[in-house]
């Protein structure tokens, strides 16, 4: 044993260690030794993301197989694999390219959850298009409310401010602007998220990472990005395996109704 610790402290491991960091959401590590590379994924902030990784070798074998795909929670660091070298003594070489999303796709939904509508006490606003409409949400399970610009919008169902814009200021049915509308994102606690578009220019009145209730509000309508008029878009979803995004047909509360799944065309008092 003492023996075992002089040999340690006479030839002391080679180290290296080097982060490459992305978007301020999650770093990857690699630790490499004379012999090995391990691979360890940080993730620096309070939710969830999916990454599908891929690796170029050069006399190395991974761990485990390629192109990996998982979902990592919020502050975790794990080690997701190791290269080997397979001929010690022989030029060795790595580097990795991925892609990314936030979100969790081993997400599941909260079986029964009943959403509030999101906007205030006694309010009362007509679904302009819903579940799978035909104008602009075929395969979605997302609704639109229409509403004047300056409605305030309240969390349909709590969670963490998890990604925001609203720096956006045009809006109009023009495909162009289909990703330059305002929004909000709420991770839900059960990895899913609720995802408020079309919000008016620096109508976000929250911060990323804010841990915010159902009821609170969260933002001010509008109609920025791909719109033909004011309007609030909402949809809750998870990320996928393909990182994409599963979009997940929910059943709200109303005053006059009860529980129910919106319809188009029906006005739905909160
Ligand atoms: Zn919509």
């Amino acid at each position: 044993m003492l023996a075992l610790l002089a040999f340690v402290m006479l030839f002391p491991i080679q180290r290296n260690r080097i982060l490459d960091c992305y978007d301020e959401t999650f770093c990857i590590e690699t630790e490499e030794t004379a012999t090995q590379v391990n691979i360890y994924v940080l993730s620096i902030v309070k939710w969830d993301f999916t990454m599908v990784l891929d690796m170029e070798l050069e006399n190395m074998r991974p761990s485990v197989r390629l192109p990996l795909t998982d979902s990592f929670p919020g502050g975790s660091r794990t080690l997701i694999m190791t290269l080997r070298v397979k001929e010690p003594g022989d030029r060795w070489a790595f580097s990795f390219n991925l892609k990314w999303i936030l979100g969790n796709y081993k997400a599941r939904h909260r079986p029964g959850h009943v959403y509030q509508l999101p906007y205030s006490s006694g309010d009362e606003y007509l679904v302009g298009q819903g579940f799978l409409g035909g104008a602009t949400h075929e395969g979605k399970y997302a609704i639109d409310w229409d509403m004047p610009v300056g409605t305030p919008i309240r969390a349909a169902r709590g969670g963490i401010v998890m990604e925001l814009a609203e720096g956006f200021t045009e809006g109009r049915p023009d495909q162009a602007l289909s990703t330059k509308a305002n929004y909000v994102k709420i991770r839900h606690n059960d990895g899913t998220i609720g995802n408020y578009v079309h919000l008016d220019e620096n109508g976000v009145q929250v911060q990323m990472g804010d841990a915010v209730r159902t009821g609170d509000i969260i933002a001010i309508s509008g109609d920025t990005g791909f719109s033909s008029g004011p309007h609030l878009h909402f949809e809750v979803y998870s990320a996928t395996r393909e990182l994409g995004r599963r979009t997940i047909p929910v059943k709200f509360r109303t005053e006059r109704r009860g529980v129910v799944r919106l319809e188009e065309g029906w006005y739905y008092q909160r």
